[in-house]
């Protein structure tokens, strides 16, 4: 059967059972696995970052696995030059590759030529993560990443290196660095769109300039590899890949994604953490902390080679006590439980990333990409006869040439959905502006006038208050609980608040955050005291 040997692809968020079921093709297949998961790659940190035990390679050999120093640097680009050559080589050796691993944007380097290296390809830019922009936090957003000296910090940095987007890996290669002041948040859209249209006009006139991301990664995209996006793009669509990504490195594919219920992913995402905890994960962290982490320059960063795993930057607090006593007090303990459940959190995140990239990334119709089967885990006592025995047939179908009984995934027509989206009416509750659509949304959601009244919401000001209404007969018990959260709110004491409190026109100056005055407000509402709010300074 030479020739139609598939190389096969297992996808699935984390805890869906995709390692599992790769493990169990390959070894009914006398395949060997290839695990395209960033974390899984360095040496160290086995129970954290999930890696196969020795039982599990003796079931089917294993590459790319455990074989890089913890604190060295690794692209998708440095990951596909040494996957690429394993599954070339097995196929010519007609051994099945599998793939299986989180890291999506590995898989799809193996899966389509990227034109353009460092994985500027221009595939992801669709994505502008909205929320992020509402918290007014740009440094947020990968690839507009800030310089290195403004880095954010462990706290902000909560998710895993599988989030990132093909393009920001560059922000880490040494090619990334003269583009790096480019996302300067008091440069202007404008200027920034001049800039482009400088440098590659025709690119330019495709983009709008509030499309800020885009127009910045175009830029990006001429300053590292010197040529114009939209020339690499034209190219690209010649070779037989469109914008999304280059055309299909090999012409039998099996894709098959492990997909699960999604109540019960997040529960075993649950489960897994503590299972991890378990297996001695904690030791594994106080280890490799002693051995590598302390060495390193404060403050610790948590974005470089396997300090992006999910589970390190989470326990930075504990990890950081010295004592065994200090581990074992109130504070120790504290710092233990917020990091089991700040884990748990980002796990759960992370899988519910995944599988919304998968659907955009593997389901797009518009993608040259060959057909995704699916195949359920949700009932773990069903496991051979919803994923294992339908995998087993989709290959041995695929080897024999056959139809599988398996029916493959209805594309999203993602067009569909995007229409749909424009037709909706959406609201911002911090201007109280409404759009017609989502795009006109992001466009109000960059405004300056969005912006700057967000900045305003969250930073403290010194803010007037005035006596608009008083229940006067309180109880003893209400007024003294008003009397108290008053005194929180202003910092005044209880008898210059009773006379402040029976003036009727009476006035509080306060220094704080308006998002916390509008709480501090409902909260005295409810106990009898109306305030109306007036701003007088901005600093
Ligand atoms: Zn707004």
């Amino acid at each position: 059967m030479a020739g139609r040997m598939p190389l096969v692809v297992i996808l699935g968020a984390t805890g869906a059972g995709k390692s599992k079921l790769a493990l169990e093709l390959a070894h009914h297949f006398k395949g060997e696995v290839i695990s395209a998961d960033a974390m899984q790659m360095y040496r160290g940190l086995d129970i954290v970052t999930n890696k196969v035990t020795p039982e599990e390679i003796a079931m089917a050999p294993h590459h790319m696995i455990g074989f890089l120093d913890p604190l060295s640097k690794c692209t998708v680009v440095d990951f596909r030059n040494q996957a690429l050559p394993i599954v070339e080589d097995l196929l010519r050796r007609n051994v099945m590759p599998v793939i299986c691993g989180g890291t999506n944007y590995y898989i799809e380097s193996l899966l389509w030529k990227v034109l353009i290296d460092q994985g500027l390809d221009g595939s992801n830019e669709s994505e502008i993560p909205i929320l992020k922009e509402a918290n007014n936090r740009p440094e947020d957003i990968p690839s507009l990443s800030s310089p290195s000296s403004k880095r954010p910090n462990h706290e902000k940095l909560s998710l895993p290196l599988g989030d990132l987007e093909p393009g920001d890996i560059f922000e880490t290669s040494t090619m990334g660095a003269r583009s790096k002041d480019l996302d300067d948040p008091d440069t202007s859209d404008e200027v920034l769109h001049e800039k482009l249209r400088d440098i590659d006009p025709d690119r330019a006139g495709q983009l709008h300039k509030t499309n800020r991301r885009k127009v910045l990664r175009s830029i990006q995209v001429f300053h590292q590899t010197g040529r114009r996006h939209s020339e690499l793009l034209r190219e690209q669509i010649q070779d037989g890949g469109n914008h999304l990504g280059g055309p299909l490195r090999f012409p039998n594919f099996l894709i098959l994604w492990v997909q699960c219920d999604q109540e019960i992913l997040d529960d075993r995402c649950d489960r897994r953490v503590d299972k991890m905890i378990q297996r001695g994960m904690i030791k594994e962290l106080e280890d490799f902390h002693k051995e590598y982490n302390l060495k390193r320059q404060e403050p610790a960063d948590y974005t470089l080679g396997i300090f992006q795993s999910i589970g390190f930057k989470e326990f930075h607090n504990y990890l950081m006590l010295k004592t065994k006593a200090e581990k074992e007090s109130d504070l120790g303990q504290k710092y233990f439980q917020d990091g089991v459940e700040q884990l748990k959190m980002v796990t759960r995140k992370y899988a519910r990333k995944q599988i919304k990239w998968m659907r955009n990334r593997f389901l797009d119709p518009r993608r040259q990409i060959p057909d995704v089967y699916a195949v359920d885990s949700s009932d773990p006592s069903q496991w051979n006869e919803q994923c294992l025995e339908p995998a087993l047939e989709l290959v041995q179908a695929h080897l024999e040439n056959r139809t599988p009984l398996l029916k493959p995934l209805e594309k999203v027509q993602r067009d569909v959905l995007k229409a749909e989206l424009e037709q909706k009416i959406l609201d911002c509750p911090i201007c109280q502006v409404q759009t017609l659509g989502q795009s006109q949304m992001e466009v109000h959601l960059r405004s300056k006038g969005h912006r700057a009244k967000l900045r305003r919401l969250n930073s403290p000001r010194l803010l007037v208050f005035k006596i608009s209404k008083i229940n006067k007969d309180l109880q003893a018990s209400s007024e003294m609980a008003l009397l108290q959260k008053m005194k929180a709110f202003t910092g005044h004491g209880f008898s210059e608040l009773k006379t402040q409190l029976s003036d009727p026109e009476g006035i509080f100056r306060v220094r704080i955050k308006e998002c916390d005055a509008l709480r501090t407000l409902d909260e005295l509402k409810d106990l009898g005291l109306e305030l109306e709010m007036k701003s007088i300074s901005s600093k």
